[in-house]
């Protein structure tokens, strides 16, 4: 066995096996896969191993896209073909106008990658899948692409095609523990000896947390029991002339797909049960939890409604299986928090599907530093530490439970909520707050007018529009107040602080006492990293913010980029702290009354400035920056003292009309505004050029990714960030929406809002660049009709921030 490799991947499935391959294509040979057991002794041996092109947001589509084209490459392969039903079609079936509707957005999702879905009508489905009734059945979407695979040759494919390029693989060695050497190498120990390397990679499957606990580190993923039949022959089946396309029912909680001339039927009942969360025998491998047919019994009613057939079809065997899940159900691929060159590929819960995508798009950020597509969705580090295994299997019952349930507009599930919340959540929600969730903490949606109020989830506007209208004005024409609970928040010291972060970002870093900027840093490649309020406080304080969701990834990309010299600390202050809010005309007279001492005047404490201020008895920090939109102001507050400010700010209140107002408020104002969003549209796609912040970009000044952005825009913009004006007005346009323009798709949404206070359907997005200039006509797919938009202005609201500065 080799001593040395640039990478170490722990773990035979298909995730290690996918890793081992695509970092062979992107150039890296000296590479090695460890397996305990055999390969696909884990969960891929025994997959149902379906293979769709569906997701939510484009980044899993265009992972599953490329699964697809290469799992139909390794089939064709003359010398080592292996079975895979491609192109059999898939049937997701819909019961409610809800999921046709969630249907037709990601129907428009998928467009934007190049993917063409259908929307079915019963008789439809059942043309194309003849067992099937159409009772309670509205329609569905179709996947022409759905299909199935051999889970273990496509694995053996992988490692075959990794070995021709120079990869190694080494089966039954047992990895028993990783540790670092001083100069950051990491040491993988095994059975069979050690291998030291640059990257180490956990592919672990079911055992990540084993070896997760190798580098000190818990990965949020639980895993669940998950059972399917495959039946003995049908009749009605064999009598059929092609195959059958797959089913899944998210009402009805099955899928089921062809297996030789019977179905295999698999189940996600509501009676769930978690599996090995107490530790797991070290012999399971190549195992299967015992058969449990009764747990599935009340979903097996339905089904037998939906497939007939299946009353008098005979069992021939039973698969119950261990399968990982992760608080959203997406998996974790990309850094460890925490961990330089330490990765991991975990979680996958349709692994056979997105494997081969996701094997990909690691190697990209281990070999370049960043994917093709932003990989937000899938990093491990967007869950903070709150995510420990507890809260983690929560999250997989609920999410098992729902498995083909997509989340509808502002659904935020109940379980393992609260995980965060701060000193005033109990007065919020007396107030009325719907909360949402942000990194774990709970964050007021918006306050519901009467306790017996009730929203409707929908992909249209639903009972909150007038809500959030009410909410918008009182923030335009009196004061409004907002907890920002889990803002990330660091304090960075030291006397080369500014330095350092000038050579970080590429806009220019405020230097003053008492002065806050704006600014954008960028990866090597010259794309949008991330966004940071830098803000100078007395005693050679910067204080870092940026989004709740940050908090872990931020830490990772400074900590890797900070001085040896001892020159800059950094500490992180995100839960000694919350911010309250208050914003509108009359912020001012309310912060007057509730901290007389200090100067609030429009000179005395001006716009994008920060100072101490004492209110309630209690020092805090206020900064005058805005992002609704109205003069506002920040007060950042010590957690032990949020309770004593906010009762002042609230007692003092009423004389000014303040009102409460939340983030679907927030979201509407900002999007009049047009400040941008992390994870919208600050995404690694795109420069800061392409996403319209050119005049945040300090040209006269060396910063990482300079080099990157100026070889990039040498050869071209690729895209163009816009803001749109809509026509329709029965819902808003959603994230992920297609924008059309002579019946091609040019460009996709990133945000989407009703504008309140200019009486506007309104979407940001990226289009090209032709179609970029604002009164290009265009269309934007709104639950899937067209929709006649225009780009206009970014700024719809106060351009000359008149309002901010009053
Ligand atoms: C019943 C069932 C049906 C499913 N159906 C589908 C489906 O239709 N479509 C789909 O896409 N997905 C499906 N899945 C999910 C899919 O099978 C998994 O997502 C996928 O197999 C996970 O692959 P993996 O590589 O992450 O994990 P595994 O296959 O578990 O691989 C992990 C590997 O790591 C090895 N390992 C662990 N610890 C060590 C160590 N210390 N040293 C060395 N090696 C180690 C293990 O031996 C194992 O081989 C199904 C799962 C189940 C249970």
């Amino acid at each position: 066995m080799k001593t040395q490799a640039r990478v170490v991947v722990i773990g035979g499935g298909i995730a290690g096996c996918s890793t081992l391959y695509h970092l062979t294509q992107e150039g890296w040979s000296d590479v090695v896969l460890l397996e305990r057991d055999e390969l696909t002794s884990g969960t891929t041996w025994h997959s149902a191993a379906q293979v769709t092109n569906f997701g939510a947001v484009q980044t899993m589509v265009g992972l599953k896209t490329h699964s697809i084209n290469l799992y139909k490459e390794l089939a064709d392969d003359p010398d080592y073909p292996i079975n895979y039903h491609h192109a059999t079609g898939g049937i997701r079936l819909a019961s409610t106008q809800d999921h046709l509707d969630g249907y037709r957005h990601f129907q428009s999702v998928a467009k934007g990658m190049g993917v063409g879905f259908d929307i079915l009508d019963a008789a439809e489905c059942r043309k194309r899948h003849p067992l099937i009734t159409t009772d309670n059945l509205l329609g569905a979407l179709w996947d022409p692409l759905d299909g199935d695979i051999d889970p273990a040759q496509l694995c053996q494919a992988l490692a075959r095609r990794a070995r021709h390029s120079g990869a190694e693989v080494y089966r039954h060695t047992p990895v028993t523990g990783i540790t670092q050497t001083a100069g950051a190498e990491w040491v993988v120990h095994t059975a069979n000896g050690d291998i030291a390397c640059e990257h180490v990679v956990n592919a672990g499957g079911y055992r990540c947390n084993e070896v997760g606990a190798m580098m000190d580190v818990v990965h949020p993923v639980a895993s669940m029991e998950h059972q399917y039949f495959l039946t003995e022959p049908i009749a009605e089946i064999e009598a059929l002339d092609f195959r059958v396309p797959l089913i899944r029912c998210p009402t009805d909680d099955f899928y089921s797909r062809a297996e030789k001339k019977g179905l295999l039927v698999g189940f996600y009942e509501q009676e769930c049960k978690t599996w090995g969360l107490d530790g797991i025998d070290p012999d399971f491998t190549n195992a299967l939890c015992p058969d449990d047919p009764d747990r599935v019994l009340p979903v097996l009613e339905n089904v037998f409604k939906r497939l007939p057939c299946l009353t008098e079809a005979g069992i021939h065997t039973i698969i119950n299986g261990p399968i990982t899940y992760t608080p959203d159900g997406l998996p974790l691929e990309g850094h460890i928090p925490g961990r330089r060159n330490a990765w991991c590929i975990t979680g996958l819960r349709a692994g056979l599907g997105e494997g081969g995508g996701h094997g990909w798009l690691l190697a990209q950020q281990i070999v370049h530093g960043e994917a093709c597509y932003d990989t937000w969705c899938l990093d491990p580090r967007r869950f903070g530490r709150y995510a420990d295994i507890e809260y983690t299997a929560k999250k997989a019952i609920e999410d098992y439970q729902n498995e083909f349930r997509f989340h509808m507009p502002h659904e935020f599930r109940p379980a393992g909520r609260p995980a965060r919340v701060t000193r005033i959540y109990d007065a919020l929600k007396q107030a009325g707050a719907e909360f949402g969730v942000v990194n774990g903490w709970e964050r007021a949606l918006y306050f519901k007018p009467s306790p017996d109020f009730h929203e409707t989830h929908s992909f249209r506007f639903n009972e909150t529009f007038d809500v959030v209208a009410a909410e918008v004005n009182a923030v335009q024409s009196h004061v409004g107040i907002m907890e920002v609970s889990g803002f990330n928040r660091y304090e960075i010291t030291g006397v080369g602080a500014h330095d350092w972060l000038d050579g970080i970002m590429c806009s220019r870093v405020p230097r003053k006492v008492g002065k806050v900027g704006l600014c954008y840093f960028l990866n090597e490649d010259g794309n949008v990293k991330g966004e940071a309020t830098l803000a100078n406080l007395s005693g050679g304080r910067v204080w870092y913010g940026s989004a709740a969701a940050a908090e872990l990834h931020d830490m990772d990309w400074l900590m890797e980029r900070l001085p040896q010299d001892g020159s800059v600390e950094i500490r992180s202050l995100t839960d000694a702290y919350s911010i309250l809010m208050a914003a509108g005309p009359k912020s001012r007279a309310l912060l007057q009354k509730v901290a007389p001492d200090a100067d609030w005047s429009r000179d005395g404490f001006a716009w994008l400035s920060a100072r101490e201020v004492v209110v309630a008895g209690h020092e805090i920090v206020a900064m005058s920056v805005s992002f609704s939109g109205e003069l506002a102001w920040e007060l950042h507050v010590p957690i032990a003292v949020l309770g004593d400010v906010h009762d002042a700010l609230t007692g003092a209140g009423e004389e000014f009309g303040l009102a409460r107002f939340g983030l679907l408020a927030t979201e509407s104002m900002r999007i009049e505004k047009g400040y941008r969003h992390w994870k919208a549209e600050l995404v690694t796609e795109f420069n800061p050029v392409e996403s319209g912040l050119a005049r945040f970009v300090s040209q006269n000044k060396e910063f990482t990714g300079k080099a990157g952005m100026e070889s990039q825009l040498a050869k071209g913009l690729r895209k163009g960030f816009v803001s749109l004006q809509l026509d329709g007005n029965g819902a808003t346009a959603h994230g992920g929406d297609s924008i059309v323009a002579g019946g091609r798709v040019v460009g996709t949404v990133t945000s989407a809002s009703w504008g309140h206070r200019v009486n506007r359907n309104l979407a940001m997005g990226f289009v090209e660049p032709a179609f970029a200039a604002v009164g290009t006509a265009l269309n934007v797919e709104v639950v899937g009709e067209p929709v006649a938009a225009r780009v206009c202005e970014p700024c719809q609201y106060d351009p000359a921030n008149e309002r901010v500065m009053s």
